[in-house]
Formats: structure tokens, sequence, C-alpha cells
């Protein structure tokens, strides 16, 4: 089974990533060494985790240490809605790029298809409390992303929580010049995504699964969701394999050609939830857990919920 998953640019994403996504600071750093110790080489970033720098030193003290070179990590970063102004993008790549403190990406994604006003705060809101929208549209932050690929700032461009019709406008864009590399969206058992999915690889976009194991650490979570790791289904398909609920839960994406992005900053977890190359789910196997589907969303993204564009009012 490829550990890889190809871009439409002939580039190869390390099919498992490590999350960093409310991993904070003072652990990040770490949590970065450790993965990258345990083989993980695809790190999956954004200006909005506002960790990027201790990000960027762990990765800098391992091509010192010459642990690893640049050109055998896979790093990805995503632009924040505040930044979707054509004059903005650069500036908030190079920010990222600082901190990171490398001198490209291989994918720099959108992080969210609509704008929000720009400005300091990541979630501008009017007195009132509610988020107050920006005005360019995500076509016109894609000839902007296009350009950073020129520049060589970045080696390919993507999106992150678009639908299918968000991606048919911009495959449709006239003039597009670069296609998406890949869509990142939330995808586990209880929302396995498969229309979108189909509709991205038929369209030569790869897709990348947040949130895989339910994001447990999500700060609005409450004690009636269902709990991906608490499964007893899944449990008991792991038991059979001989590993854990979050190793099936990982391997379950990479068994569709679905790069994977599991968050932790606990070393023993990291470890663990790499070592899912070592097993192969059965076709019934896959197909059990497909059927669990609940199109159940752990990230839900409120405040935009009433903008037209909202993407997951759509089916897929
Ligand atoms: P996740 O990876 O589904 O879950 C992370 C949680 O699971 C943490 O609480 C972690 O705890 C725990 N965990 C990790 N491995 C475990 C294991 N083997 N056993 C038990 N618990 C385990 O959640 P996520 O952070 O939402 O998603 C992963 C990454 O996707 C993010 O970090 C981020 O990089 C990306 N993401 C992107 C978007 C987007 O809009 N593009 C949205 C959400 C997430 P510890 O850390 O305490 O070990």
């Amino acid at each position: 089974m490829a550990t890889f998953v190809e871009l439409n640019t002939k580039a190869k994403m390390p099919i498992v990533g490590l999350g960093t996504w409310k991993s904070s600071p003072g652990k990040v750093k770490e949590a970065v060494k450790a993965a990258i110790d345990a083989g993980y080489r695809h790190l999956d970033c954004a200006f909005m985790y506002q960790n990027e720098r201790e990000v960027g030193e762990a990765i800098q003290e391992k091509i010192q240490e010459k642990a690893v070179k640049r050109e055998d990590l896979f790093i990805v970063s995503k632009l924040w809605p505040t930044f979707f102004e054509r004059s903005l993008v650069k500036e908030a790549c190079q920010k990222t790029l600082k901190d990171l403190k490398l001198d490209y990406l291989d994918i720099y994604l959108i992080h969210w298809p609509q704008a929000f006003q720009p400005g300091k705060d990541l979630f501008p809101r009017d007195d009132s409390g509610n988020l107050i929208p920006g005005k360019a549209t995500f076509l016109e932050t894609w000839e902007a992303m296009e350009e950073l690929v020129d520049q060589g700032l970045v080696k390919a461009i993507g999106i992150s929580n678009f639908n299918h019709f968000q991606i048919e406008k911009l495959l449709n864009k006239p003039g597009l010049k670069y296609k998406p590399v890949t869509n990142q969206v939330e995808c586990h058992p209880y929302l396995t995504q498969e229309k979108l999915i189909q509709y991205c690889h038929l369209k030569g976009i790869t897709v990348t699964a947040y949130s895989p194991l339910g994001c447990p650490d999500r700060p609005w979570a409450k004690p009636e969701d269902p709990s991906l790791l608490d499964d007893p289904k899944i449990k008991e398909i792991a038991l059979k394999h001989k590993k854990t609920t979050a190793q099936v839960l990982i391997r379950f994406h990479i068994q569709r050609n679905v790069a994977v992005i599991p968050k932790s900053v606990t070393p023993a977890r990291i470890v663990e939830n790499f070592q899912v190359f070592d097993f192969k789910l059965s076709d019934e196997e896959m197909e059990t857990i497909l059927s669990f589907n609940r199109n159940w969303r752990a990230c839900i993204w409120v405040p935009t919920e009433t903008w037209e564009d909202f993407p997951f009012h759509a089916e897929y």
C-alpha cells in the first residue's frame, strides 16, 4: 500500500501527517520533533493555529541535527479568511514562511471558502457580536495564490472546506492556471464524505481528512456528542487486528487513498498513530465502517452558517 498520495502536480504527499490545531505553543515543538523521529514527513499547519513559530523551531532543529532534510518534509499551511484580498495573500504567506523558517511550502491552502473582514482579529465581529464578512471572493484569492506558485513561495495550492459547487466554480474560473491539488475536509466514519471524495478524485483533486479521530479536544464538545474513539463497533474491529481504535480510524483513510492528519501532542500517541502500515482492513470491514456514516460534523463553523455560500448546506 502506497504511503503517498500523488498530487496533480506529480508531487507525492505522505499519506499520514501530523495535525497541529490546538497544539499549544508550549507543547507543539516537542510533538513535531517526536513525529519526525517516528517517521512522519507531512506536517499540517495554519496561521490560524497560532503556533507556527514553534513548529518552525522544531523543523529547524531536526534539519540542523541532520535527522531530516527540508526536501524530505512535506509542509502544508493555510491562508486565513481575513487575508482573502489579493493584496494581502503574499504577505500572509510570507508571514507563515517566516514563522515556519522555510523558504517554500509544499502546499498552501485556502482555509475556508468565505472571506472575513481584513484586520488583526481572526474572527472580526460587529457590535452585536456577529462575524463580519469580507468582500473578496475565493476566485480572486485563487489568482493571488497562483502567483505564489509562480514566485516559488509554494509548490502547490489547494483548498479546504469547499463543497463540490465551490470546487466546480473554481475549476470553471476563466483563465484558471493551476488546479487545486487537494481539498482538506473533515472526514471519519461518522462523516464518510463518499460523494465529495468521489467528485474530487474524478477531478484529479486529492482529499485530506481532518479530525480523523473526531476531534475530541474541540472546545465546544458536548457530553451527548458521539465519540468515535469510544465506538464499540470500531473497537471490535481494532481488537481483531490487535490495533487501537485510533489506528483503525487512521487506516480507514489510507485504504481510500485519502491523506489523513491526526493531531496529538502526546509522544506515545504520535508513534501509535503512525503504526498503521502493517495491517489491512478487509473490504467487508471497510464497508462496515462506511455504514457508520451519520453526516455528523465535529467542526461546525456556526458563525457563518447564515451567509450565502456556507459550504456545508450543500449535500456534498
Ligand atoms: P483529531 O486529530 O481528530 O483529534 C485530536 C485529539 O485526539 C486530541 O485530543 C488528541 O489528544 C487525541 N488523540 C490523538 N491520538 C490519539 C490516540 N491514539 N488515542 C486517543 N486519543 C488520541 O482532531 P483535529 O485536531 O480536529 O484534526 C486533526 C488536524 O486536522 C488538526 O490538528 C489540523 O491540523 C487539521 N484540521 C484542519 C481543519 C480545517 O479547517 N482545514 C479543521 C480541523 C482540523 P492529545 O493531543 O492530547 O494526544
